[in-house]
Order: C-alpha cells, then sequence, then structure tokens
C-alpha cells in the first residue's frame, strides 16, 4: 500500500478571508454557521442542501447535493474549516461539496495541510484510500531499511527512506515533497540502470566470445564491390562492430538507424566477416517476404565471393528443409536466413559465429538468446528501424551497446506529406488515379494497431471492398491484414512486389521493411490514431526510389494536439526528431504502445519528464559499477539485493543465454 503513490496533491494550506475568495480558488477558509441548512428538491431524486457561512470579511453559502446527512451537521454559531473550489457569480460566492471540518475537534486531517490525491476507482473514495495508506504507513514508519548507500545518498543529496515515504503521502511542505520525490524517483531509476548494467556486464565480462581475425583485404574488396559506397554513417558503425568482434567479448550490439539508411549491407558486411573467420551466420527476420526480400539482396551480394546462402521459414515444404537443414549441419551453408523457423529445434549450425536480428522490436529477448544457444557464444547483432532517444534507448535496451547511422545515403529525396480531411477525398482519390495512371503503385492503410477485434477488421476489409469495387474499380486492389492466411498474404504481397496489384489496401504494419520502389504514394486514413513513429515508419514504405514520393495522412482528429503532431510529419523526415516530438506530445506510455517494447513500468519516475533524473541516475549507476562490477563488495550487499530483487524476472531470462 506504501507504494501506492498519489496521482496529484491539493493545498489546503492556502488559507483567505471570504471577502478574498476569487472564482476558480481551491483555498481553506474559517466561518461560522450563520443560518440554519436548507433542503431543497430541485426535482425528483436532487435535492439539495445549503447553508449559510461568515467570517469578519463576508458570506458565503455552501451547497451539497443529495447529502441529507449534512442537515445534522451544521449548527448555527459553530465554527468550521471548508475546503473546496469557489463560484464567484455577481455578487454571490458559492462552494460545493467543500470538504469541513470543525475547529477545536483535535487534529485536522483533510485540512490545513497538503492532501494526497490517489490514483482509485469510482468505488473507493479518498477518504478510505487516504485513511488505509495512512495506518499502512504508521506500521511502517521508521522502520523501513535504507536501501541506498550512504555515500550515494550524501553526493547525490537523496533523502533518508522513512522520511521519503512519509513525505511523498503526506508531505508538509512542497519543500518536504520535492526532496521525498527526487529520491524515490532516483531510487527506481537508479536500481533499473543498475539492472541493467549488472545484465549486460554478466553478457560480456563472463563469457568468451569468438575473436573473429581481421581479414582487412578481403573486407575491402568486398565493400568494393558493393553497387555503391556507404555513408560515413555506415562506416562508423561498421568500424564498431568489427572493434566488438575482434575482441574478446561476445558482441551485444544495437543497431539503430532510420528507414532506408541502409542497415541490411551493414547486416551483410558483418556475416561476411563471420564467414571470412570460418563461421556461419544467421539473419533473422519477422515475415517471410523480408527474408525472401533479404535471401535476394545478399545473394546478389555474396555470389561473386562465393559464400552459400540459404533460406529457411515455415511455408518451405518438409523436403526442402530437410536439404536445409542437412547442409547447415555439414556447414556447407554459410549464411542462413529466415524467420521464427530459425528457432526450432532441429536447426543445427555446424559453428555458429554471428547472429543478426532485423527490425528487433518484434522479437523478444527470449527468442534472440535461443538463436544464440545454437552456437558457443556467438556475436549479435540487433537491427531497429525504430529511433527513439538515446537516453531511452539506453533504458530499453541497457544491456546492449548501441550503434548509430544517423544519415541516409545520399541523393534520397523527402517525402511530401499532406495532412488533409475527408473534403479533399475527391482529389486525393484523383491523385490515387493520376499515380496509377503514372505506372506507380500506391498504399492505403488503415488503423488498426491490433487486429484483435474482429469488428475493426471487418471496418478494414469494408473499406477496401468500398475502395475496389466503387472508387477503384477499374483498378487492381489487394487487401491484406494480420488475421489472413500466411498463404494468402504473402500470395498478396507477392503480386504486389511484382506490380500485379496497382493499389494495396494494408490495416496494420504488418509488412516492416518490404522493399517496392515502384510504390510512391501512401494514403494513411484516421491518421491521428497512429503514434508519430508508426506513422514515419509506414512512411518509409516509399521515397524508395528514383521518382518523387508523396504521403497523405487523414487527420480526423478535432484537437490542437493531433493537429501539431500532423504538422510535424508534414515538417520533417527525420525518424529521430519525430520521436522526441512524438514522446513530448504523448508521454512514454503511449509512445510505446504496448508492452511489447518491454519498457519498465514504474511507479514514481516519469520517463519524459524526468530526463535530467534519468541521467543523474545513470551516472550514478556507472560509478557505482566502475568501482564494484559485479556489485561483489560487502558494502554493496544490500544494493545488490534490491536489485535482484526487482530484475529477478530479467534475470531469470537472460542466465539463459
Ligand atoms: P533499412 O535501414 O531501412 O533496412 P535498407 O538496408 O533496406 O534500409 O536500405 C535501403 C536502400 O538503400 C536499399 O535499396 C539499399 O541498397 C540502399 N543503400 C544502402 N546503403 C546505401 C549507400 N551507402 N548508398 C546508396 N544506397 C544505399
Ligand atoms: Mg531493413
Amino acid at each position: 500500500m506504501i507504494t501506492h503513490f498519489p496521482r496529484e496533491y491539493e493545498d489546503r494550506n492556502n488559507f483567505k478571508k471570504i471577502n478574498m475568495l476569487l472564482d476558480g480558488d481551491s483555498c481553506t477558509f474559517e466561518g461560522e454557521i450563520a443560518s440554519k441548512v436548507t433542503e431543497n428538491r430541485i426535482r425528483k431524486g436532487l435535492s439539495v442542501y445549503k447553508v449559510l457561512i461568515k467570517d469578519g470579511t463576508g458570506s458565503i453559502v455552501a451547497s451539497w447535493f443529495n447529502q441529507s446527512y449534512i442537515k445534522n451537521v451544521f449548527r448555527v454559531g459553530e465554527r468550521y474549516l471548508f475546503f473546496g473550489k469557489i463560484n464567484r457569480r455577481f455578487k454571490s460566492i458559492e462552494v460545493q461539496n467543500p470538504v469541513y471540518e470543525r475547529i477545536g475537534t483535535g487534529e485536522h486531517k483533510n485540512l490545513c495541510r497538503i492532501v494526497p490525491v490517489y490514483p482509485s476507482t469510482i468505488d473507493m473514495s479518498q477518504n478510505t484510500l487516504r485513511a488505509a495508506i495512512k495506518s499502512a504507513m504508521e506500521l511502517v514508519e521508521g522502520k523501513l531499511e535504507e536501501t541506498l548507500p550512504q555515500w550515494l545518498r550524501e553526493k547525490y543529496k537523496l533523502a533518508e527512506i522513512n522520511y521519503s515515504f512519509s513525505n511523498i503521502h503526506f508531505p508538509r511542505t512542497f519543500e518536504d515533497f520535492n526532496k521525498a520525490r527526487f529520491r524515490l524517483a532516483f531510487e527506481e531509476l537508479f536500481l533499473m540502470q543498475l539492472g541493467l548494467l549488472c545484465i549486460k556486464m554478466t553478457l560480456t565480462e563472463v563469457e568468451t566470445g569468438i575473436k573473429f581475425k581481421k581479414s582487412e583485404a578481403e573486407m575491402n574488396e568486398f565493400i568494393k564491390a558493393l553497387p555503391f559506397s556507404l555513408t560515413n554513417a555506415q562506416r562508423n558503425v561498421l568500424g564498431e562492430i568489427e572493434r566488438d568482434m575482434e575482441s574478446q567479448k561476445v558482441m551485444n550490439r544495437l543497431v539503430q538507424g532510420d528507414v532506408g539508411s541502409g542497415k541490411t549491407v551493414v547486416a551483410a558486411i558483418a556475416l561476411y566477416k563471420a564467414v571470412l573467420g570460418g563461421y556461419q551466420g544467421t539473419l533473422m527476420v519477422p515475415t517471410e517476404i523480408l527474408a525472401e526480400q533479404h535471401l535476394k539482396t545478399l545473394s546478389k551480394l555474396f555470389q561473386p565471393f562465393n559464400v552459400n546462402v540459404a533460406l529457411l521459414t515455415g511455408s518451405q515444404t518438409a523436403k526442402q528443409k530437410r536439404s536445409v537443414l542437412e547442409s547447415l549441419k555439414t556447414g556447407e551453408i554459410d549464411i542462413l536466413i529466415g524467420t521464427h523457423a530459425l528457432l526450432e529445434d532441429k536447426v543445427e549450425f555446424e559453428n555458429l559465429g554471428i547472429v543478426v536480428t532485423d527490425e528487433q522490436h518484434r522479437f523478444g529477448v527470449r527468442q534472440r538468446a535461443v538463436l544464440s544457444k545454437k552456437g558457443n557464444n556467438p556475436d549479435t547483432l540487433v537491427m531497429t528501424a525504430t529511433p527513439i532517444p538515446r537516453t531511452l534507448a539506453l533504458i530499453l535496451y541497457g544491456d546492449l551497446d548501441i550503434s548509430i547511422i544517423n544519415e541516409l545515403p545520399p541523393g534520397r529525396k523527402p517525402i511530401k506529406t499532406y495532412s488533409v480531411n475527408n473534403e479533399m477525398r475527391s482529389r486525393i482519390n484523383d491523385f490515387i488515379r493520376k499515380k496509377v495512371a503514372e505506372g506507380r503503385q500506391v498504399y492505403i492503410v488503415c488503423p488498426l494497431v491490433e487486429e484483435s477485434d474482429s469488428i475493426a477488421a471487418k471496418a478494414a476489409l469494408e473499406l477496401s471492398e468500398a475502395i475496389a469495387n466503387e472508387d477503384f474499380k477499374d483498378l487492381k486492389v489487394g487487401l491484406v491484414y494480420g488475421k489472413m492466411k500466411p498463404k494468402d498474404k504473402e500470395s498478396i504481397m507477392s503480386q504486389f512486389v511484382n506490380g500485379d496489384i496497382d493499389i494495396l489496401v494494408s490495416t496494420t504494419v504488418i509488412e516492416v521493411g518490404v522493399n517496392v520502389p515502384n510504390a510512391t504514394l501512401m494514403v494513411i486514413e484516421n491518421a491521428e490514431r497512429f503514434g508519430l513513429s508508426q506513422l514515419h515508419q509506414l512512411r518509409g514504405r516509399v521515397g524508395r526510389g528514383a521518382e518523387e514520393s508523396f504521403c497523405v495522412l487523414y487527420n480526423e482528429g478535432k484537437g490542437s494536439v493531433s493537429k501539431e503532431r500532423m504538422k510535424v510529419m508534414e515538417k520533417t523526415n527525420d525518424g529521430f526528431v519525430i520521436s522526441e516530438k512524438d514522446l513530448q506530445l504523448r508521454g512514454p506510455g503511449e509512445f510505446f504502445g504496448t508492452r511489447q517494447h518491454g519498457l519498465p513500468e514504474f511507479k514514481i519516475a516519469n520517463l519524459y519528464k524526468d530526463m535530467e533524473i534519468l541521467k543523474i541516475a545513470q551516472d550514478a549507476a556507472n560509478e557505482l559499477l566502475m568501482e564494484d562490477p559485479l556489485l561483489k563488495h560487502e558494502k554493496n550487499a544490500r544494493i545488490k539485493e534490491v536489485v535482484k530483487e526487482r530484475f529477478a524476472e530479467k534475470i531469470e531470462e537472460l542466465s539463459f543465454l
């Protein structure tokens, strides 16, 4: 109960004389009951009870609805304290449903102080919660064991634990509250950071990985043969990867790069390095379409270098699979690309040296670990196109080292983006026709974040039918959605890839990473329902060829926030800027959407507002671990215990690496 923290506070310390009360004030005033309680039946089931209150400066009417017991509470001449929101109309002042306490009856529980307001349900009143938490606090007061070491508390001016709990619930002053909150938020972020760093250290320090040889000449030859020269950002990231691969420690690296920044070729080069070192490599992707696309790309790159690339997916025939698995075991296959099918037990490598996962947010830590287990501490590389601010990346991927490709290949034209409303529909439809007439292809996306309910799926179906049978009867329209049979989905997708479909209506982000350069227009329905980062990802499906590309966002949101969000999309093509903005406008909870992102939930810290505290906590965690890497010292025993307690689940997950 004591970690059920208030969501806000009411300052009932703020006293005023009656004649100083302003409209809209929330404050406390003192007065004498100057009338009997009157009862007024406004209509059946609605009665209002009123009483007049006076002090030396003026008078005010207090009213309560349907609370008949009020009749028996007040007597003329008694003195009370009141707190509530003031309504001032012309000459009359009123306060509705004020909190009241009689003067001279002992300590004030709900008045003359800062009062916590707790997250609650309709059925549980604030008074009940407050009283319960108050007694819980009384039980533990002075007995909470300090979790943070003395030196740390001194260095970062962190309040003591008992003081902090007591003042987060029932602060005497806002200064006390601030001290308490700082400590508790710091602690939460600090422990999380320590936990993540411990996991990372366990992975990199204890295990010994493969020391790949340099192979400088061969690597250069391969890079020279690429159809383009690498961007500086790609070179830098490759440098970091190579350093990891050549060292004894196990690589655990995340490559973050905006859509289209060229992560695939970076993965290919890392895979090639492993092959040159005499090892096998594997690349895991979330969908079959993507697996096939990567197979094509990599086969082309590797063909002159005598590297054997193969594919493993769920929809292959048993015979195909068997043959792949056999040559994998003998080491005939150098690089295996595949979907979740790679995780199956019967997939055995001869000597797996590197594991790459693309679009990592589709896979959990556990799945990565299963794949790594198929080798002897192979290096791992994780790629993601969801750009997030660095500080947050440290939280989400604290167990990984981070590399960023912060540059797009030259010559990319920004995608022209327009936010429109339904009135523009016929003009937009004309535009779609025009693009198709020019030989281009079009995506239309409907906002189903998860197709969990059939109603939503049906709505998308209806929309696509309307598009196919009414708006664009004469064109070839295809539909894909999550619940479709994989075979049908793949068939529609490949028709789109081959140019046999003009307009692809899709319900969601099902096909991350598809590359159809001939598609130059994306129309997104109800764009206000998507996160900005998601819109950006979607938009990244166009603008992949030489032709100018467009994105149309139907915004049915009425609020100013949704307008502002659309404006961000119109103004910038930079995924990092967009994600910062998204975070700012929606807050981290919304930003990350579902829990699949693995973002821990915080009881008190707020990842956006507490960025400063987060940075301090990160420094402190680094400092502590620098001195005592695995928290082995006796003096850190308590903190180790707390970290373990909080991270039990995660550590278990990772201990099987
Ligand atoms: P993503 O990072 O979104 O996975 P891809 O790896 O699919 O991006 O690359 C997008 C496109 O850019 C591909 O067609 C790829 O061949 C091309 N590309 C990658 N690197 C470069 C580069 N340095 N110069 C020019 N084109 C590049
Ligand atoms: Mg990609």
